[in-house]
């Protein structure tokens, strides 16, 4: 694959096209499909939330791509300094190569396939490593792309493969990583010994912040929603929240009474999704019993051991109250439908919490005082925003998607993944008319005059 990218380095747009159109048809001819093997993973999937999450979302971006992918490939006039003219200045995209993308297993359709539009937008060719947590769909996805690929334009492994293993240690052009940090290390030091560059989108604990002036039951609802799609395993679901201590108890009770009016009671409820393995339901239940044995108070609809909930991996929606830093739970990813809702002073406290931690991947803010609102935009650092709701920017196509610090480094999206799969290159197209000779020695008196014209223009 290497060599045939260095042999036919640039497809052009009809090719390009093409496989974009092939891509859109591994998903349409498999939908039901792939919504049965990422069910079959989970132990359950809810089915509107692999459509809605994954499936719609990456017709959109392919769309997207197909509509501007003509503007994009376009070079781009860059402005020339006087000096220079009339020579003209053009920055050529190009593609770089072999992309390789390591993928999760949360949104596994949308998280390989949406690097891999920008990528074969950019004209690269791609090698998709899926994660071992979801094997039905990874054979899947294989399967469907080996139909509709040539190997050497777009393929993906199989979990066990023997490229599977060493994936982060190969030659690629660029790797996009999608993860968790502690991986992500390992991935940056194996692509770093051959100097390729690397996107890394990472995770981390994502904030939501509710000011004095916030309509309570409006936030509670969309923080409800940001925190249980998928079960919270989400990448951008809110982690905690940050609410004004007088409004704690009043907000924790409405945001248990929204879970509650989503997603019911019953654990056999089809819209809410299972947690993805035994481990990860170990893991959650560990991170409650330690609050709770530090302390913190639990609400729940049941225990996370109750028969009827662990039966389906289903873990029951769980608000803590009274975290505190000493808790596991306040110190790594959640990753799974549990909410700590923490007390603040005021804002600066807030702001303050925020930033004596890793820089957030997203951060949410709920409120109508617009001077509050500025200012925790313009005092924190993170991925992206979201003002009023949750998750939302992460839909919107033309804004890029990354962290920054501990949650990633590297967007895409949209125009934003074909500039970062692509080679920017600047090219100088030197004029006929101009005296730049006059630079070359021997320098003698016209050099002087030269220098008084740059000095002057600078
Ligand atoms: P993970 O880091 O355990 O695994 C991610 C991928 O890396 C999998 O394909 C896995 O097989 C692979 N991998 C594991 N060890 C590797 C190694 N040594 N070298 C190369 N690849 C290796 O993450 P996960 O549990 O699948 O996903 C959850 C994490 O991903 C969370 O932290 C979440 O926040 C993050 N995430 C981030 C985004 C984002 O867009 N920023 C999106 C989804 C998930």
């Amino acid at each position: 694959m290497i060599v045939r990218s260095r042999s036919e380095p640039a497809p052009d747009l009809a090719e390009r096209l093409d496989r974009l159109a092939r891509l859109r048809s591994v998903v349409a001819d498999n939908e039901e499909r792939f919504r049965q093997a990422i069910t079959a993973d989970f132990g359950h999937r809810s089915a509107v939330e692999t459509t809605i999450a994954e499936i719609m979302l990456v017709f959109s971006e392919i769309r997207h791509a197909t509509k501007h992918l003509k503007t994009w490939m376009t070079p781009q006039r860059v402005a020339t300094a006087l000096q220079f003219l009339p020579a003209r200045n053009r920055l050529m995209p190009q593609p770089l190569g072999v992309v390789g993308i390591i993928a999760p297993w949360n949104y596994a359709l949308q998280l390989t396939l949406a690097p891999a539009i920008g990528a074969i937008a950019a004209g690269n060719r791609v090698i998709i490593k899926p994660s071992e947590l979801v094997p039905h769909f990874a054979a899947l996805l294989k399967e469907a792309v080996g139909e509709k690929f040539d190997a050497a334009e777009v393929l993906v492994t199989g979990v066990e493969d023997e490229i599977a293993t060493g994936f982060a240690s190969l030659p690629f052009d660029h790797l996009m990583f999608t993860g968790s940090a502690r991986v992500g290390r390992l991935v940056a030091e194996a692509a770093g010994r051959n100097l390729t560059p690397v996107t890394l989108e990472l995770g981390g604990k994502s904030p939501a912040i509710i000011d004095a002036s916030a309509d309570l039951d409006e936030a509670a609802e969309r923080i409800a929603y940001g925190k249980l799609l998928n079960a919270g395993q989400t990448c951008i679901a809110p982690d905690y929240v940050l609410v004004p201590e007088r409004s704690l108890q009043a907000f924790a009770e409405k945001v248990r009474a929204q879970m509650r009016r989503m997603f019911g009671t019953d654990p056999s409820n089809e819209d809410y999704t299972s947690i993805v393995s035994d481990r990860h339901y170990a893991r959650l239940e560990g991170l409650v019993a330690d609050a709770a044995q530090r302390g913190a108070k639990i609400l729940q609809p049941a225990k996370p051991d109750d028969p009827n909930w662990k039966a389906h991996r289903k873990f029951p929606p769980t608000l803590i109250l009274g975290a505190t830093e000493a808790m596991a739970v306040m110190q790594e990813e959640i990753f799974g439908p549990v909410l700590p809702v923490l007390g603040t002073r005021d804002a600066a406290e807030a702001i303050a919490f925020v930033n004596a931690r890793d820089r957030p991947l997203a951060l949410y803010w709920f409120g109508k005082e617009r001077s509050a609102r500025d200012e925790v935009l313009a005092r924190t650092v993170s991925g992206g925003v979201t003002i009023n709701d949750c998750l939302f920017h992460f839909t919107q196509i033309n804004q890029p998607m990354g962290g920054v610090g501990a949650s990633g480094s590297g967007v895409y999206h949209g125009e934003w993944g074909f500039r970062t799969f692509s080679k920017l290159k600047p090219v100088f197209y030197r004029s006929k008319f101009n005296r730049l000779a006059d630079l070359y020695p021997p320098y003698g008196g016209k050099i002087a005059r030269l220098e008084k014209l740059m000095r002057l223009m600078s």
